[in-house]
């Protein structure tokens, strides 16, 4: 058996080190077992950036988490159903779960979760990179818990799962194993591959908000473009929603130059080449909120005006007339995945200035101008807004004798 104790004093720093040593001495006061486990122990090994603590403790229940949370000299800040906690130490939080055992009642059911060993909680995890525990014990500090071989996979790179019944029992973790071979760079294991092509029906057992979830990991991936693409590959994509299959690559790799929320830019490129209809009902699988639903309507109306859009000579003032109602989200991820041609130059001169254009002048300059108020305010404006756009006036003064000659 290897101890890390070396590795958790040179990678964690100070501070977490200072807290896992406090967990470990309020968990001898209380006979629990306590252990650092999942991502966080495969991170370690491989010396990628350790974000967060997962801590799994023997027999959790509330009066531990709040004697563990005392002392930390932390806050108890969430607690769910399954014995799982969150403690807020300062701006950092912590997350503390029971070592638990799990059984499927059925494919694509929540599973059943009883109190366990820490043997069985490893042995219920996804892939073996991530069933293994640092033991933070006093009396086995840093002692490496790996019954499911995970350092020997992280060695040979492998993605691989832990029983063939695995992605059966969760089709979840089909979208887990590509995001961790793309982040990674691994390959899924041999036998590991054939079972998640073998379960892909699986996913028609997994709700909308689950799915949505898993499409949310993979836009919050360093590399989204690399695991959409492999998803599709491996027919993933296809399995979830059957129109997302005739998606031919490439994928962009990342996204254009962009403020946008990315996540709604990468759902906008998953959802180019949808017809109006199919986009409804890719909505509706997903269970989207209305901000994601607008951006997959909007991407498809956007691809259905990219000939308007990319027309020779087309005037500064019809692109903005045509894109305005859009969501930038869509329009960039329309861009980055339709990538030549004068739409594209039109969608980046929209997103890169048009749409920041405004008038000097508002309502009250235009009455104060001699301007009727009511309706002829609103039509005023909007032609001082084109002849901005156009370049026709380029001042304040400039727009102000626009107004003068058209209400002369
Ligand atoms: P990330 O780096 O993406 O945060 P993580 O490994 O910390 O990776 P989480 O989704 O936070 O991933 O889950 C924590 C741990 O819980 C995982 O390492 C894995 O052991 C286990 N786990 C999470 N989801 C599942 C699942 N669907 N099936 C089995 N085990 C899971």
């Amino acid at each position: 058996m290897s101890n890390l104790a070396s590795i958790l004093e040179s990678r964690l720093g100070r501070r977490r080190l200072g807290w896992l040593r406090l967990l470990s001495e309020a968990g001898r006061d209380r006979a629990a077992g306590i252990y650092l486990v999942g991502g966080v122990v495969r991170d370690l090994l491989l010396k990628r950036p350790i974000l967060e603590l997962d801590i799994s403790v023997s027999g959790l229940d509330e009066a531990l988490a709040l004697h563990l949370a005392d002392a930390l000299g932390g806050r108890l800040t969430a607690r769910s159903q399954f014995n799982t906690f969150k403690i807020a130490v300062g701006s950092t939080v912590i997350d503390l779960a029971m070592t638990r055992g799990e059984s499927y009642a059925h494919p694509g059911a929540l599973p059943d979760v009883w109190p366990g060993s820490i043997e069985q909680d490893l042995a219920r995890r996804d892939f073996s990179v991530n069933a293994m525990a640092i033991d933070l014990s006093v009396d086995a500090w840093g002692e490496l818990l790996d019954p499911m071989s995970g350092q020997r996979d992280l060695e040979r790179r492998l993605i691989r799962v832990l029983h063939p019944d695995s992605f059966a029992d969760d089709a979840t973790r089909i979208f887990r194993a590509v995001r961790y071979a793309q982040r990674l760079e691994f390959r899924l294991e041999e036998g590991t591959a054939d079972l998640l092509k073998a379960s892909l029906g699986g996913l028609d057992t997994i709700s909308g908000d689950r799915l949505r979830h898993e499409f949310q990991r993979v836009f919050a991936e360093p590399h989204p473009g690399s695991v959409l693409s492999r998803l599709a590959d491996l027919g993933v994509l296809e399995a979830v929603f059957p129109p997302l299959g005739r998606r031919s690559g490439p994928w962009p790799d990342e996204n254009g130059p962009s403020d946008e929320a990315e996540e709604l830019v990468w759902l906008s490129t998953l959802a180019c080449g949808l017809n109006a209809g199919e986009a409804a009902q890719f909505a509706q699988r997903l269970n989207m909120g209305s901000a994601w639903a607008a951006v997959v309507r909007d991407t498809v109306e956007i691809e259905g005006i990219l000939n308007d859009v990319g027309s020779p000579g087309i005037l500064r003032s019809s692109v903005y007339h045509l894109l305005h109602q859009y969501h930038p989200g869509a329009l960039v991820g329309v861009v980055t995945t339709h990538s030549e041609g004068l739409a594209r130059d039109s969608i980046e001169l929209y997103l890169r200035e048009l749409r920041q254009v405004r008038p000097e002048l508002n309502g009250r300059d235009l009455i104060g101008l001699g301007a009727e108020e009511g309706p002829e305010i609103g039509r005023l404006l909007e032609t001082v807004l084109e002849a901005r756009l156009d370049g026709i006036v380029t001042s304040r003064a400039g727009e102000e004798s626009l107004v003068r000659r058209l209400i002369s």
